[in-house]
């Protein structure tokens, strides 16, 4: 058996994980800048990672997970919304290679999270899933067939944040209109709040300052406007997994992020809520938790060199 180096580039940690049997051995954490750009973090990471390969010798593999859109095949990032900007410029598998000498591959990280559930967490065993991850944005991927989906360009399932869930909302970061993730995202959730006028006075004054947990906090103490802006955000949820559930036909939809420490709030709403609006005829996917949480991402990295 050989081991692996997980690396997940996260917009304030990058997460390090040595990998070996569908475990996580070890871990470590470097704080990270994503707005300063990948080139400034590739020396503090190798020390992390020098770290954690210490009296390793069966390393086989090292995986990226990029927050942005990658371009597998080529193993490079190809384009990116507002963290670490400069990656489509910098060679990371030469930077992998020159140091370990060994194998590379970078994936978008929401992929990478969707294979580390379907290998190690709430998707083992199936053949169809999806699974979207709810944070700062939306990240979504898809096993469809026994088999990740990429696409022509690597892009097949990366998308569903931004699948348009209002042709005349509010303006994405992506540069279109009315995405699931500018609904509903927690870096949406200063406009969510502070546009929404049907809000009291008090509660919008405060529009920077909400994140998920307080407004699930508020949520759970009764209180009006909180219920309102979690239920909105939690409807824009159930639209983008009837819209996946149309697309993919999955057995299992796995959500994941911090969000799911509010798991039972959320699970039962979008189960109700999807469940009466998509189209199901012949069996209804279920809808779960993650298992693996942040470690998920980490653990594809065996995958890859497994099934090259
Ligand atoms: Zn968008």
């Amino acid at each position: 058996m050989s081991s692996y180096l997980g690396i997940d580039l996260g917009g304030t940690i990058v997460k390090l994980g040595l990998v070996r049997g569908g475990k996580v051995l070890a871990t470590e954490r470097v704080a990270a800048d994503s707005q300063a750009g990948l080139g400034r973090m590739l020396g503090p990471v190798g020390e992390a990672a020098d770290r954690l390969l210490a009296g390793v010798n069966d390393l086989a593999g090292v995986a990226l997970a990029f927050p942005g859109i990658v371009d597998f095949p080529a193993r490079r990032a190809a384009s990116t919304n507002a963290k670490y900007n400069d990656a489509p410029d910098i060679d990371v598998e030469g930077w992998v290679r020159d140091r370990y000498q060994v194998p590379f591959v970078m994936d978008n990280d929401a992929r990478m999270a969707l294979i580390g559930e379907w290998t190690c967490g709430a998707g083992r065993g199936t053949s169809h899933m999806v699974m979207m991850t709810i944070g700062t944005g939306i990240g979504t991927g898809v096993v469809i067939d026994g088999r990740p989906l990429y696409g022509r360009n690597g892009c097949a399932g990366s998308l569903g944040g931004h699948l348009v869930v209002d042709y005349r909302g509010r303006r994405c970061t992506c540069g279109n209109v009315g995405c699931v993730e500018a609904h509903s995202a927690s870096f949406f959730l200063p406009q969510i709040v502070g546009e929404d006028t049907a809000l009291s006075e008090a509660f919008r004054t405060d529009s920077a300052n909400y994140n998920y947990k307080t407004l699930f906090d508020k949520y759970r103490a009764g209180d009006p406007d909180a219920t309102r802006v979690v239920r909105g955000c939690m409807d824009v949820w159930a639209a983008g997994i009837v819209n996946y559930i149309h697309a993919y036909d999955p057995e299992k939809v796995v959500i994941g992020g911090g969000i799911m420490r509010s798991a039972d709030i959320i699970l039962p709403y979008l189960r109700e809520k999807v469940y009466s609006l998509a189209w199901c005829p012949i069996s209804k996917p279920e809808i779960v938790a993650s298992e693996r949480g942040d470690d998920a991402a980490l653990l594809a990295a065996e995958y890859y060199f497994k099934h090259a």
